[in-house]
């Protein structure tokens, strides 16, 4: 069989594939977050509405924060054993679909919709829509509901504006763009909830998270003339703090606020696992740099799994900075 060479899709053609079929789960990334949880959660909601069925997928549990959101008590690893062999597997949020996590069982292309906003998304599925332009994954999945003519109520609106200000940092980031107000402003309109997103999502911290993030800042080096700044966490501060894994969340961004910080790093040594977050002001591309280690993400915020002893991922991530202008 010879395989078409993969392609980005129309809107018309996402659309009329998710009119043609009747059963849908949608897949978020591990280590999730609003934009891959909000974005799957709105679709899947339109859909039911359209009196479609939906499962949702996603290998590690919702984060405390997100629990607010209409139906991610639905969400889990286990999938319903008597899915129709037409099932469409709705990726959101992310470049390539190892990011799903290894506990999905295997798709085919055929069942596959792949929605996102990243660069350099591989173009994984049947059907590919990838708008890089877009905010957050929920913004591209607006075009599709609207395609769709379904009628977007509170809980559908909730959840786009929560993958919106997930990724735009509570309007603080550069892709805040007047498109993303224009759209955030409708959201309210159909009743998103902005003060219960920016209260979950931004404001109320636990306090062994507040303690994490002293331990941070007390590790925090910086080298190349200050410009770069990183820090770690590993098992140890998580056991001293009474913080866990999700508590590691946004940290990197106190990194790259400190002044005179072009980059940081925050190297997350956690069960075993080096998983390292990168954040740019702009100048450099830190997409680039975790790309050159298997990551991936943005321009100004990316990240990667290191396969090695911390003090290498060290190394290695300074070079592959570098290498992209540091
Ligand atoms: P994080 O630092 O985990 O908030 O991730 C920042 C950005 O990098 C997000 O857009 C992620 O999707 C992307 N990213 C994080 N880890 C990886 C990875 N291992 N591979 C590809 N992209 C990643
Ligand atoms: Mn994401
Ligand atoms: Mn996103």
């Amino acid at each position: 069989m010879i395989e078409s060479t993969p392609r980005l899709s129309s809107t018309q053609e996402v659309v009329k594939e998710l009119n043609r079929r009747s059963s849908f789960v949608m897949v978020s990334h591990v280590k999730p977050d609003g934009d891959t949880l909000g974005a799957g959660l709105a679709l899947g909601l339109a859909l039911k509405r359209l009196g479609k069925r939906v499962a949702y997928f996603q290998q590690d549990c919702v984060p405390r924060n997100l629990r607010f959101l209409p139906e991610a008590e639905l969400v889990g690893r286990d999938l319903p054993p008597d899915l129709p062999d037409d099932t469409l597997y709705v990726f959101c949020d992310m470049s390539d679909w190892r990011r799903a996590g290894e506990y999905l069982p295997p798709v085919e292309r055929e069942n596959i919709l792949d929605i996102d906003h990243h660069l350099g998304n591989s173009l994984f599925g049947k059907l590919n829509y990838v708008l890089e332009k877009e905010c957050s994954t929920g913004s591209v999945v607006m075009h599709l509901l609207r395609g769709l003519g379904v009628p977007l109520d509170s809980r559908v609106a909730t959840c786009i504006l929560a993958t919106i200000m997930t990724d735009t940092g509570g309007f603080m980031h550069s892709n805040t763009t007047p498109e993303a107000l224009e759209l955030s402003a409708e959201l309210m309109r159909l009743g998103a909830d902005k003060e219960q997103i920016t209260e979950e999502i931004f404001l109320r911290k636990r306090v062994a998270a507040t303690k994490l993030l002293g331990r941070i800042i007390e590790e925090m080096r910086f080298e190349h003339d200050a410009r770069y700044c990183y820090s770690f966490v590993d098992d140890a501060m998580l056991a001293q703090t009474g913080a866990d894994g999700e508590d590691t969340e946004d940290t990197v961004n106190t990194l790259l606020g400190q002044d005179g910080v072009d980059v940081a790093a925050l190297f997350k040594a956690i069960e075993g696992e080096i998983r390292v977050s990168l954040r740019s002001s702009g100048r450099v591309n830190v997409q680039a740099a975790a790309l050159r280690l298997g990551g991936g993400g943005h321009f100004r915020a990316s990240g990667l799994t290191y396969p090695g002893p911390l003090q290498q991922a060290f190394a290695a991530v300074e070079a592959a900075l570098v290498a992209e202008g540091l």
